[in-house]
């Protein structure tokens, strides 16, 4: 592929390259080639975005693909995924995923890191992940375990070896969904010998560890209980009710965190601590973490409920800015996922990962728009690795049809 999104209002999400309010960006071979005014690139394709915004595809830090499935489920999360999720069959575990997939690029994720917690056989994990392999998603696999797992088990680190041995993809890597002493069910306590030796193989194998540390207030202290089992691989799901103490020690260790305020609140867990995450200088990414409770994939929405609880509890509109969300689903999160060089940004030689929202009549900043008063239905293009993903199937994008060969910069 040689393309280039011409005359769109192009947010790079990269620091030395900026914003621009008309530019030109350039795909080829899969990779960003250039960001700037007036490209003639005599080659190429050529497709109007005039009207719309540019930036890097949003990058997704934790989600259970499968039970996007279980949408409307009744009894509550947890007891819904308990009693239906024990059912289902590899092929339920793809049509779930395949359907969180195709969700996430008609709003604009260009990655997703699929936290798989219902492997309940070697077929169910591969089921999943050539779920996610097909979609043209980027993203993680994370392996974990099945619903209803006896705690004194491990999962099965066998099968894990087995897969990360045979494993070669170009957009999906491997990673761990582990359960740590017990991660988000307080119904759920792993003894010691079973989780150090889970994270121990995940870390024998190269892969890095993702675990939740929620629940109810009463479950404080979870990330005390691993202190000297985090590190820059581990990935901590939620943290609403860290402690200061733990802040700094995930501040200390490097261990990253996934925030999804959409579920966090909505179940009850709490708030989510942005800012104070922010200021002890942990990397953040955001997160959908499960449309059982969020009703659909919607990083708009997850941006803009970010935003508003952390300007809440500050007390201050100035706190947390759109733009500094903007950075947290897209760069940032990448950061968080170990993918700051390869995706997250418009910088030129990175994946072409790229998304196209319809700006509408908004007269302003465009990450205002973006944080505040886009939705799913104004994303017009997602492009993964310069493969276009998803096309709004009304205008594409801008006055947006492929209009044929560059004949040089107007
Ligand atoms: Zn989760």
């Amino acid at each position: 592929m040689n393309l280039v999104l011409r005359g769109g209002t192009v947010l790079t999400m990269d620091p030395e390259l900026g914003e621009f309010d008309r530019a030109d960006v350039h795909l080829a071979d899969g990779r960003i080639v250039a960001v700037g005014p007036g490209l003639s690139v005599p080659e190429a394709s050529i497709v109007d975005v005039t009207g719309s915004v540019v930036l890097p595809g949003f990058v997704e830090t934790h989600w259970h693909l499968w039970n996007t499935l279980l949408r409307g489920a009744p009894g509550g999360y947890f007891a819904a995924c308990a009693g239906l999720g024990r059912s289902l069959t590899p092929d339920d575990i793809h049509r779930g995923t395949s359907l969180s997939c195709a969700q996430a690029l008609r709003c604009g994720m260009t990655f997703v890191h699929d936290w798989c917690h219902n492997v309940r056989s070697p077929a169910h994990a591969r089921a999943a992940l050539g779920a996610l392999a097909e979609s043209g998603l980027r993203g993680r696999f994370s392996y974990g375990y099945g619903v209803g797992h006896r705690n004194d088990e491990p999962m099965d680190l066998v099968d894990l070896a087995r897969l990360a041995g045979d494993w070669t993809h170009d957009r999906i890597s491997l990673g761990m969904a582990w359960r740590g002493q017990g991660g988000s069910d307080p119904a759920v306590r792993v003894p010691p010998e079973v989780y150090r030796r889970e994270a121990a193989t995940a870390r024998g194998l190269g892969l890095p560890i993702s675990v939740h540390a929620s629940g109810p207030r009463s479950a404080r202290g979870q990330i005390a209980g691993l202190a000297d089992l985090l590190g820059p691989d581990t990935q901590i799901v939620h943290a609403d009710n860290a402690s200061d103490a733990e802040l700094r020690l995930l501040a200390e260790t490097g261990a990253v965190v996934s925030l999804s305020p959409v579920s966090e609140m909505r179940i009850g867990y709490g708030f989510p601590r942005t800012r104070e995450l922010l200021d002890a200088g942990i990397p953040v990414g955001l997160s959908t973490d499960t449309t059982m409770l969020t009703g659909k994939a919607d990083p708009f929405a997850t941006m803009k409920t970010l935003l508003g609880v952390a300007n809440a509890a500050a007390g201050d509109e100035a706190a947390l800015t759109p733009r500094r969300v903007l950075e947290l689903a897209t760069v940032e999160g990448a950061r968080t996922m170990g993918l700051g060089r390869v995706t997250g940004s418009l910088r030129p030689g990175k994946h072409a990962d790229v998304t196209v929202i319809a700006l509408g009549d908004w007269p302003g900043d465009p990450a205002e728009f973006l944080v505040t008063a886009a939705q799913p239905a104004d994303v017009r293009l997602t492009l993964v690795g310069g493969v276009t993903r998803y096309r709004h199937p009304g205008r594409p994008a801008g006055s947006a049809a492929v209009q044929g060969r560059d004949h040089g910069a107007q």
